[in-house]
């Protein structure tokens, strides 16, 4: 298994942005995720990484050994794509063994690994079907299964999971995952889905306009975003603007537009947000720490009218007009009453739940 090292990487297509700036250290054994809108350059910086494309500035290695200019085939990666590029007209053992026999692996050795990725792939008996003959579930393990029986030493998954239907996405991204640690292949991923992209990986990369937004885990991603976007990308959250009014130690007290008094901590702060009387700031509140309060009064308690109640049997989810904001809360159910639109509702945020951004 090998790390990824992408030195300040651009890529430009003519005079048209690709990537700009990619400065990234994958860990060997890593699951990283690529993860962005459509034509933020995930593609682009995987091809890069698979060596379909050059980058136009800055290089690329795996462990010690510079690839920047090292054609596809001399690599060592394992690549699925998003439509899985089997051949339909030969068997799921031919499509699996097409790689050994590329590089011309004796017959009898090539059937035992391809046997071995079946049986690790849930493939088993299934050798002599056509492509066209299996489901869509089927085929992309096909595909997985070409990918790993080569022995890569870093997995590429381009969208792996998009021509899957709902249920069985998510029963396949166990799969993966499973996989992944059962090899512990250095696997990158590459996902626009968000909770895909949570749910699978060690480390994700955030991508928007070809740059870089932020590289973290999961709960550093979910909990800590650098910026607006960032925020709004991942999960639902609430973002409201205010300036600070006062810091007192741990304490920051932000007026909102609609003149509520919140408390945060500092510690609670993305590094570029300014944290000091007079600063405007941007905050976080994600809807499933905002409780609805049993106090009238007291710190963080806000008072609105609700404009949306939904009622999913675990969770009780609420729209509150705060003012000239709009609040969305989302509660574990109760048992007590669910308030219906117009109606007076209090609020609980939480001051460790309010994450000031940028
Ligand atoms: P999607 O999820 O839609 O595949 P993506 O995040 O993978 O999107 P890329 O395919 O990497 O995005 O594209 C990044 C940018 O580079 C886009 O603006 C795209 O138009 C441009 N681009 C990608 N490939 C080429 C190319 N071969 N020629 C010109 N521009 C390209």
């Amino acid at each position: 298994m090998s790390s990824v090292t992408l030195d300040h990487v651009h890529k430009r297509f003519g005079t048209a942005k690709g990537v700009e700036d990619v400065h990234i250290h994958i860990e060997s054994g890593e699951f990283f995720t690529f993860l962005g809108p459509s034509g933020c350059g995930k593609t682009t910086t995987l091809r890069m990484i698979a060596g379909f494309y050059y980058p136009t500035e800055g290089s690329i290695r795996f462990g010690s050994q510079e690839v920047t200019a090292v054609p596809p085939h001399k690599r060592n990666t394992g690549m699925v794509f998003q439509n899985y590029a089997l051949f339909p007209h030969m068997t799921v053992f031919e499509n699996i063994a097409f790689g050994l026999q590329v590089r011309r692996v004796a017959k009898g050795e090539a059937k035992e690994r391809v046997e071995r990725i079946m049986d690790l792939v849930r493939l088993t008996g299934y050798g002599e079907r056509r492509i066209d003959q299996l489901s869509g579930g089927q085929q992309q393990r096909v595909a997985l299964a070409r990918a790993l029986v080569i022995e890569p030493q870093i997995l590429l998954l381009d969208e792996p999971l998009s021509n899957l239907d709902a249920k069985l996405r998510e029963e396949t991204r166990f799969e993966i995952k499973r996989l992944q640690l059962e090899l512990g292949i250095t696997t990158i991923y590459v996902t626009h889905d968000q909770s895909e992209a949570m749910s699978m990986s060690d480390r994700i990369m955030v991508m928007q306009g070809g740059e870089v937004q932020q590289v973290g885990t999961p709960h550093e991603i979910y909990h800590f975003p650098v910026n607006r976007f960032v925020a709004s990308f991942i999960g639902e959250t609430n973002l409201w603007n205010g300036t600070i009014v006062g810091v007192e130690g741990d304490e920051v007290k932000v007026r909102t537009a609609s003149g509520q008094v919140l408390t945060g901590l500092r510690q609670n702060a993305s590094p570029k947000a300014r944290i000091a009387a007079g600063e405007s700031v941007l905050m976080s509140i994600r809807p499933e720490s905002i409780q609805e309060s049993l106090v009238t009064e007291g710190e963080n308690v806000v008072t609105g009218s609700v404009e949306m109640a939904e009622f999913t049997g675990a969770c009780v989810n609420y729209v509150t007009r705060v003012g000239e904001e709009s609040l969305r809360s989302m509660s574990i159910n109760l048992g007590r009453p669910i308030k219906q639109r117009g109606e007076t509702i209090r609020l609980q945020i939480p001051k460790e739940s309010i994450y000031f951004t940028e």
